[in-house]
């Protein structure tokens, strides 16, 4: 089987699971920067409180079969629940096709819904819960061994560090010179990007920090010249972080060949 169709059958659990992930990401969104528990209690009703049905809780069937309302009180259920399934899961299946080996496809789809919840939670109350973070390197770093054992690659886990040691440096010094421009969690995120974006090629990282600074740079403008924001006004940068990075994941190498920055 050729790789192409590999790839193929690999997108459809990818997908699957990804909706699950998707899923438990909006539970992490939901709950974490309350501070409260992604295990106990089991989902539930924002509005009244009632427990869902095991036929509730279907990623993006139960919302569409619902039409986006609780079965008990018919209060509105976030639309941010479908988005945070759909992003997901369609990552997950970007992911099956575009990175190098298939062996560093759980790696990448933990990477992957972390950063969903992570972008979620800085547009949502401008902060990026360290647990998040460290859960999301931690179980993603366990992918990336898995992933130089199944492939071979094992001088990718040497980039891996450079990537991730290079953007703390960065980010800290940048954290360091200008405290208002950035908050710590920002230099967390910066570092777990790093660590993905190299385990790939170390070329990535300065592209997919690139990219980030790119996608935040472009709305900031757009903001700045409609007169809605201020150059002192702060935009959260864990999304545009989160975005350089899984383009530049999917798409780095495709960008470099065509456009030879670094
Ligand atoms: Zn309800």
């Amino acid at each position: 089987m050729g790789t192409e169709q590999l790839s193929a059958l690999a997108a459809v659990p990818a997908g699957l699971i990804g909706l699950v992930a998707g899923s438990f990401a909006g539970v992490v969104v939901d709950r974490v920067p309350a501070g409260g528990s992604v295990i106990r209690p089991p989902s539930h009703c924002d509005a009244c409180g009632t427990p869902l049905r095991a036929s509730d809780n279907i990623p993006v069937v139960s919302y569409l079969a619902l039409r986006g309302r609780c079965h008990h009180c018919r209060a509105r259920i976030p639309l941010r629940v479908l988005m945070t399934e759909l992003v997901t899961a369609g990552v997950f299946v970007l992911l099956a096709f575009r990175l190098p080996t298939l062996w560093a496809l759980p790696a990448y789809c933990v990477l992957a819904a972390g950063l969903v919840a992570l972008s979620a939670i800085d547009l949502d109350v401008r902060r990026l819960p360290t647990p998040v973070v460290y859960w999301t390197g931690a179980i993603g770093a366990a992918g990336l061994v898995l992933a130089s054992a199944g492939s071979g690659r094992w001088t990718a886990l040497a980039s891996a560090a450079i990537g991730g040691a290079a953007c703390f440096a960065v980010f800290f010094a940048i954290f360091f010179a200008v405290p208002k421009g950035m908050g710590f969690g920002d230099v967390r995120l910066a570092t777990l990007c790093g660590v993905f974006l190299g385990w790939l090629g170390l070329r990535l990282v300065p592209l997919g920090i690139l990219l980030g600074f790119v996608v935040a740079g472009l709305p900031a403008i757009a903001l700045v010249v409609l007169g809605r924001a201020t150059r002192k006004s702060q935009l959260p940068f864990g999304p545009f972080l989160a975005a350089g990075t899984l383009v530049g994941v999917c798409f780095g190498p495709a960008i470099l060949h065509a456009l030879p920055l670094f």
